[in-house]
């Protein structure tokens, strides 16, 4: 039997009327014949509200006992999930990230998967139970409970799903899959029908949050497909991410069309810092991945994060500063497509829009998938939709 591990999203499982349905949903895929593993965030808000609790309590919380409190969101989903799927005659058995078999590094509050050794969960599988798991943690080899950084639930499901070898990935959530940029912000943004891992990678690097940048990175490793999906709508296709490769997008390539799309991130820290502290700075910061970073060693650097994806970014930076960075919040907007950053003409097209529209922005950062300028977080709805009406053509 194959077996299908399913990620659902915070969105999907706020409230128990939401579970039973996903409960529904999750048993009607096994009885088309189907082992499944199936991995949940935790209910709505859940994360940020236990995060402004712990903040209440103190500006700067220990980050293992950040790690501690997380954690606990994905176990109440995990439980009442399984719950529900019982009240309908199924069996059904949740887990922790860490009886899982998922091994972590250290690194508290944004843990790196190293290792998946998904025993029990084999061993439950061969007794006909659904399994369900707490997305976003893990445990550390010092056997330290970790979470995976903003939005990891996602990796968690493609961690599973490379260490089972199962035969699909599929992640729902209230969005319809991919679009070209964020329908909330650009009205006229299409749905993708299928993405590369590279493109999709960028453009949660860009700060699109629909799919977690770590869980593509292992998609792409594995060779695993990913389906984005909407867990209510019906009938919804949604978005494949898989190799590239295809006919169409190559030709367009070589005419000079890159497939593009537009993504942002809102909240932006911009750390800047000078001589020696540039290379403090840069080393600090190397368990995040950047929105984008340029160095110079022993003289300067500027790093991008998104606020977004950390835990606790006002702590990490006054931690900067006192390493002597500057640290401004503002806003990126990145365009994304093959090839963008490999020649400098969509870098100068981009710039003369910029600059017509009045946008004070940075100088370019240019990566061979992506090009990406801050800007101020007032432009950003603006530029999103004036950039994705210049450059995103048609499909
Ligand atoms: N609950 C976590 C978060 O809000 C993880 C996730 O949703 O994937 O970031
Ligand atoms: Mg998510």
């Amino acid at each position: 039997m194959a077996i299908i591990v399913q990620k659902y999203g915070g969105s999907s499982v706020a409230d128990l009327e939401k579970i039973r349905r996903v409960a529904r949903k999750v048993i009607a895929r096994k009885r088309q014949g189907h082992e499944l593993v199936v991995v949940v965030s935790a209910m709505g808000r859940t994360t940020d509200e236990l995060l402004d609790m712990a903040r209440e309590l103190s500006p700067e919380p220990s980050r293992r006992e950040l790690d501690m409190l997380l954690s606990v969101g994905e176990r109440i989903s995990m439980a009442l999930l399984s719950m529900a799927i019982h009240q309908e005659g199924y069996e059904a058995i949740s887990l922790t990230g860490s009886q899982c078999g998922i091994i972590t590094t250290d690194s508290h509050s944004n843990a790196r998967i190293m290792d998946v050794r998904p025993f029990r969960v084999q061993d439950e599988l061969r007794r006909g139970h659904i399994v369900i798991v707490a997305g976003y943690q893990g445990t550390s080899y010092k056997r330290e409970v970790t979470t995976l950084g903003r939005g990891g639930s996602d990796t968690t499901a493609v961690a599973l799903a490379a260490a089972l070898s199962a035969q699909a990935c599929e992640i729902y959530s209230d969005v319809d899959g991919v679009y070209s940029a964020d329908p909330r912000v650009v009205v006229d943004a299409k749905q993708l029908a299928e993405l590369s891992y590279e493109e999709m990678i960028e453009m949660a690097r860009g700060g699109a949050s629909v799919l977690n940048e770590q869980a593509v990175a292992f998609a792409r490793d594995a060779r695993i497909s990913l389906y984005a999906r909407s867990t209510h709508m019906e009938g919804s296709k949604g978005t494949i991410v898989r190799p590239d490769g295809f006919d169409e997008r190559a030709a367009r390539a070589e005419r000079g069309l890159p497939h593009m799309a537009v993504s942002h991130a809102r909240d932006v820290m911009v750390v800047r810092a000078a001589g020696e502290a540039a290379d403090a700075v840069v080393e600090r910061l190397e368990e995040h991945s950047p929105i984008a970073f340029a160095w110079e060693p022993g003289a300067s650097a500027r790093v991008l994060l998104n606020a977004a994806l950390l835990a606790g970014p006002d702590a990490l930076a006054s931690e900067l500063e006192g390493m002597g960075a500057s640290v401004v919040r503002s806003a990126a907007i990145s365009l994304i497509g093959h090839g963008v950053g490999a020649v400098p003409r969509w870098a100068r097209e981009a710039q003369s829009v910029l600059t017509r529209e009045g946008v004070v922005s940075s100088a370019p950062f240019c990566s061979s998938a992506r090009l990406t300028w801050v800007i101020p977080q007032e432009d950003l709805d603006r530029v999103a939709n004036v950039l994705h009406g210049e450059f995103v053509f048609d499909a």
